[in-house]
């Protein structure tokens, strides 16, 4: 039988920049413990990216975007105009969105934080798990439909 000797722990917390990584013995003790930076994507990167699948969206394909609004209590001021990434806690996957600048149309039409998708098809799987996600919902307040991106 094969035996788990480590067992790898990255947390991330949400602000995406310190990530712990927690390294376990087979008594589930943990042996060492080093803080790793996580690497911060640029704006133009995660505009062009599937924040579901990973793919890139090249310049001729056509973008998918959700827009999601935040908690009024939730202070997302920082990440305005940039990338903010997002803990989906209960399939263990971080995504990437954008947030956008407060005097922006987006903003004023109720998009506080928008994903950029390959498909509609990645639209409906990350529309399903931000229903279910409970931990989203200290930050997500509702998502509304997916559409074309500009
Ligand atoms: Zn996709």
């Amino acid at each position: 039988m094969f035996l788990l000797k480590y067992i790898s722990l990255y947390e991330c917390d949400l602000d995406g920049k310190i990530s712990a990584c927690v390294k376990y013995d087979k008594d589930r003790k943990a042996i060492q413990m080093k803080k790793i930076k996580r690497k911060k994507p640029k704006l133009k990167k995660v505009m062009t990216t599937c924040c579901w699948c990973g793919f890139h969206i090249g310049d001729n394909r056509e973008l998918f975007g959700l827009g999601a609004r935040k908690r009024p209590e939730i202070d997302i001021s920082k990440y305005q105009g940039g990338v903010m990434p997002i803990r989906l806690a209960t399939i263990d996957k971080t995504i990437w969105s954008i947030v956008p600048r407060f005097d922006s149309d987006a903003c004023k039409d109720g998009k506080d934080i928008m994903f950029t998708l390959c498909s509609e098809a990645c639209g409906e799987k990350l529309r399903d798990v931000l229903k279910y996600e409970t931990e989203l919902g200290k930050i997500i307040y509702s998502a509304d439909s997916i559409g074309p991106l500009q």
